[in-house]
């Protein structure tokens, strides 16, 4: 306001990492403002200004913002209750609408930088005029600061769209918005990933099945979904029948477990399926292979007693774990959310089943904590957060209790005494979507894979043209053995760099070393027999 006094001032909130301000004046801010702006925040923060707090009734607050000129704060204020009492703050000689609290002086403001700016309507909406929006960043010290412009900078080196591009993995395209066309090399890591949980499920005694993707909408219908989510889901008919694409997987696969009557001897019943699902997520929200409108989820359903719940748990909480670190992620956060004010089932039944998770992730000897309210509508769930190479959390796997679906779907055993009862179901998924891990491994390693997952672990190269046969030779040796190789007969100057810097390996992870230590050999063997 001092250096641009015809600026008004709009909103301001805090957004994570920083905040954002949107300023009403016609053209964007250059980057020489932006540095004067930045430069008079310092002269502020070095002025140690008292902050005052002054609580200011609606009519009051409208018509002190007038007199100053703020015709925005008055549209602000204009739209609150009636009855709204106001909380100003005011630092030397600008005051603004903030409902607090904030700092006791300006002086406490010391680490920030103002970052990019914007242009932003008036209220979100297009119709309104345009303003002037700058974000910026603010910490604790200088360190936090550095850190997050390294996490920044980083962040876009490693953006797997980017990374997907140059390494050919995989690709979107206007005809199928949001879903992804893989290419032979992206579907290499895919099958690493997928064949790696399949191998991990049958260790775990969870067997596969796989289930229609779509169904009646009676089906939806009686699990749910209809009412609750029927605006995100594909619809299609035939013959006169309507159906949806699945949402999710678990209504299917409750449909195999109800084929056959079950005792409660069989019990528990684990089923895995490499779930496909469609979601219509709105075009706006659509991210690359974070956010899709169609992804495969390593889905897993555990159908038991509730005295078996707590082991089943247990079980999931140790192989949730041996993925992520067999994928190179050591350092993760678990959290427990606990019943929403929005929930079915009673409380003792939400006692029982907090209860179990709890007492799974004590005697499972793992840290967690709570996020009271977070959980499902259904039932509580375990939420598995993983620290990439850069620091950046993101939420991966889940295990979910769920006293409501098998009731709504008719899934019932017989127990001891010869009774119908309805059997508990754990929903469970480890890398949740396979489109979105993969997106995540490709950020974690900057695209440069462990060599187990990597879609290219050799390239044959020769020198002259005189060893093409003795490649080719190679080349076969190596794919009959279970390699991903690849021949490259052209012969560059300075090739085997060119072609090292293309290739998406790294030595990292322990399934990495194994395969390594057998690369070796080969070309040790092959030294040896020429
Ligand atoms: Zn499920």
């Amino acid at each position: 306001k001092t250096l641009f006094p015809n600026t008004q001032v709009t909103i301001g909130p805090v957004i994570e990492d920083g905040f954002f301000y949107d300023f009403a004046r016609k053209s964007a801010f250059s980057t020489e403002e932006l540095q004067a702006i930045e430069k008079k925040m310092k002269e502020l923060v070095k002025a140690n200004l008292p902050v005052t707090r002054k609580e200011m009734a609606r009519d009051e607050a409208i018509e002190y913002f007038e007199s100053v000129g703020e015709k925005y704060k008055a549209e602000i204020i204009r739209d609150l209750p009636e009855s709204e009492t106001l909380t100003l703050y005011t630092q030397g000689d600008f005051t603004d609408l903030c409902r607090g609290p904030h700092v006791p002086n300006t002086g406490h403001l010391k680490v920030f930088k103002l970052m990019r700016t914007a242009g932003a309507y008036w209220r979100g909406d297009s119709k309104n005029e345009m303003l002037q929006r700058i974000y910026a960043t603010a910490w604790a010290d200088k360190k936090q600061l550095k850190d997050y412009l390294y996490r920044l900078e980083e962040a876009e080196k490693r953006d797997h769209r980017k990374i997907g591009k140059q390494l050919n993995l995989f690709h979107f395209q206007e005809d199928s918005p949001g879903i992804a066309f893989w290419h032979p090399k992206g579907t290499a890591i895919w099958r690493e990933v997928e064949d790696y949980m399949r191998d991990s499920n049958t260790r775990y005694g969870c067997t596969e099945i796989r289930t229609p993707l779509i169904a009646d909408i009676s089906l939806w219908q009686k699990s749910g979904h209809w009412d609750k989510y029927a605006e995100n889901m594909f619809m299609t008919s035939s013959e006169n029948r309507d159906y949806a694409l699945r949402p999710m997987n678990c209504p299917t696969c409750v449909q195999v477990f109800n084929h056959h009557l079950h005792s409660y001897r069989d019990l528990p019943i684990r089923m895995a399926e490499f779930g496909v699902v469609h979601r219509n997520e709105a075009s706006g929200s659509l991210h690359g292979l974070m956010r899709v409108r169609s992804f495969t989820q390593d889905d897993g359903h555990i159908f038991c007693t509730e005295s078996q719940m707590e082991a089943e748990v247990i079980k999931m909480v140790e192989q949730c774990f041996e993925v992520y670190r067999d994928f190179g992620f050591v350092d993760f956060d678990v959290k427990l959310a606990l019943r929403p004010d929005n929930r079915i089932g009673s409380d003792e039944v939400w006692d029982k089943s907090e209860n179990a998770l709890a007492n799974a992730l004590d005697n499972s000897g793992v840290k967690f904590s709570f996020l009271p309210g977070e959980g499902a509508f259904y039932g509580p769930k375990i939420e598995f957060h993983l620290k990439d190479s850069i620091g950046r959390s993101w939420q991966c796997g889940t295990i979910q209790m769920d006293f409501s679906m098998p009731e709504r779907l008719g899934a019932i055993y017989i127990d001891e005494n010869s009774d119908r009862k309805v059997p508990v179901m754990l929903h469970r998924a480890i890398v949740g979507s396979l489109e979105r891990f993969i997106g995540m491994l490709i950020e974690h390693y900057a695209g440069l894979l462990p060599v187990w997952l990597s879609p290219v672990q050799v390239v044959c190269l020769g020198i002259t043209n005189k060893q093409d046969e003795y490649l080719h030779e190679i080349h076969t040796k190596l794919l009959k053995n279970g390699f991903k190789a690849e021949i490259d007969l052209s012969l560059p100057t300075n090739k085997g760099m060119t072609i090292l810097g293309n290739t998406t390996m790294s030595l990292s992870g322990n399934k990495g070393n194994e395969i390594l230590t057998s690369i070796s050999s080969i070309w040790i063997l092959y030294f040896i027999l020429q």
